[in-house]
């Protein structure tokens, strides 16, 4: 970056921090765009008189409410819920319900802000959004849980439609709860349509759904690794987070014979210094995804269990933080560089601080940002609403086809937009890509 570049992205941000104070997960995520982005914005003097990256920055809309539900005690209990649809340049809003206590607007705006981008590189005609409420589903009794999904689509409903805006499942949201969500939909409004993505395979769901997000990012890890001459096979993979996302990308890297060494949940990680084999997948599987206890509970020979404690100090060749935001720093990237990592391939949403993208790209560790690599489970709900559309279904071997052909251009498109010297910036050139096309949707519409 210029000097110039540099001072108009200080007042850029500048001006955004005042306008959305308090909100630093939002801030942190546009930084990250905008500092992509500004050299090749500049030098367009169509897009800066249109205001298009201070209108890119605010949400077409947020929808603030109060979910009212009660306890099986008959307690009654008030949580905070939101939906932020951001932008609708290239489709009807798209982006999923996140139910945590840690959600706040700030974390869905970040969410849904970044869902533009993502959506865009997809190819598919779909906008950005998020939402979600500060619910935590943890301890919750099966009823409990219904009842809440039902408060928060009692207002929800209103919001959203097929053409208008989808949600989608996030952390804390899975199939039991768009189920539950969906449920409430049909009685209100009476009539199916394909409003939600996630859905059952026998209502509506699409097949490899549940399954994309991580194979998605591991079909977007082997292009990097090819691309740069590396393979796959062997290398140790050192992943966070035991959910869905952590899981399957579990599930692939097994299958192309990779060795995954850790996985972790909010209370620690296990460390599998051989490399997890598949009985001890389906074993954990059953804990965290069926039975919802912890990894403390699996027990295993050779495995170690390391409580409080965050993966990234463990030797391995790649990192795939699959957990939540901003769960990598600076001190556990220059960790995994000691270690001799080469790639690091993000299957959560801005698991990597700014501190941490930094050290990655100073030794030049190739580094795939969420967007870019874990966009296959948008991609696959964008398939799921174009076969509710149609009326039908496709097949499994259909459906992965699709998702490996998408993941493979979001890859291209990345390398076309931003390689030098050998080496893909991955972070500016997902950024790159994917906001060329919403401003040149937003330039076309005129002031709107
Ligand atoms: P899940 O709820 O299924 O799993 C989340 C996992 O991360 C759990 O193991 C959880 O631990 C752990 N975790 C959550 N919060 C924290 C925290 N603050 N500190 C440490 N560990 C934590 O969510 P998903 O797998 O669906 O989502 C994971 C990430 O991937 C999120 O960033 C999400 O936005 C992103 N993503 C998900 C997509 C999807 O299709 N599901 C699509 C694209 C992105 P515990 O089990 O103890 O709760």
């Amino acid at each position: 970056m210029t000097d110039a570049e540099k001072k108009a992205l200080e007042k850029f941000m500048t001006g955004l921090k005042k306008r959305n104070p308090h909100e630093e997960e939002f801030h942190q995520a546009v930084e990250e765009v905008v500092a992509s982005i500004l050299p090749w914005y500049l030098q367009h003097d169509d897009y800066c008189k249109a205001q298009i990256l201070e209108r890119v920055t605010e949400p077409d809309r947020i929808i603030s409410f109060r979910v009212t539900w009660e306890t099986d005690n008959e307690e009654i209990r008030a949580n905070r819920a939101w939906r932020v649809q951001f932008n609708h340049a290239l489709g009807p809003y798209k982006g999923g319900l996140r139910f945590h206590p840690s959600v706040t607007q700030s974390v869905l705006k970040f969410l849904g802000f970044e869902q533009i981008f993502k959506n865009s590189l997809t190819g598919l005609p779909m906008g950005g959004a998020k939402g979600g409420s500060n619910f935590n589903p943890k301890g919750k009794s099966q009823s409990e849980v219904m009842r809440f999904c039902q408060s928060m689509m009692t207002e929800l409903h209103r919001h959203i439609g097929e053409d208008i805006d989808v949600p989608a499942g996030d952390i804390g949201v899975g199939g039991r709860e768009v189920s539950y969500l969906f449920g409430q939909y049909m009685r209100l409004e009476n009539r199916w349509s394909g409003v939600l993505t996630g859905k059952g395979q026998s209502f509506g769901g699409s097949a490899v759904r549940t399954e994309a997000t991580g194979w998605g990012a591991v079909y977007f890890l082997e292009h990097m690794l090819k691309q740069h001459d590396e393979e796959l096979e062997g290398k140790r993979v050192a992943i966070s987070g035991a959910g869905n996302v952590a899981f399957y990308a579990a599930d692939k890297l097994l299958e192309e014979g990779a060795k995954v060494v850790t996985l972790s949940d909010s209370k620690g990680f296990i460390h599998v210094k051989d490399g997890l084999s598949r009985d001890q997948w389906q074993e954990l599987y059953q804990i965290k995804e069926v039975q919802r206890r912890t990894l403390a509970d699996f027990q295993s020979e050779g495995v170690e269990y390391h409580e409080g404690q965050r993966p990234w100090g463990v030797p391995c060749e790649i990192a795939m933080p699959c957990a939540t935001q901003n769960e990598l720093d600076d001190v556990d990237a220059g960790d995994l560089v000691k270690n001799g990592v080469i790639a690091v391939c993000e299957g959560a949403n801005m698991p990597t601080t700014i501190g941490a993208i930094r050290i990655f790209k100073e030794n030049r560790i190739l580094h795939a940002p969420g967007k870019a690599s874990n966009a296959g489970g948008v991609a696959v709900s964008g398939l799921e609403q174009s076969q509710n559309a149609l009326r039908i279904s496709w097949s499994r071997e259909e459906v992965d086809r699709r998702l490996r052909d998408i993941m493979k251009n979001i890859h291209r498109r990345c390398v076309e937009e931003s390689t030098h010297n050998g080496y893909t910036n991955y972070i500016d050139g997902s950024n790159l890509a994917g906001f060329k096309k919403v401003a040149e949707a937003m330039l076309a519409y005129g002031a709107v």
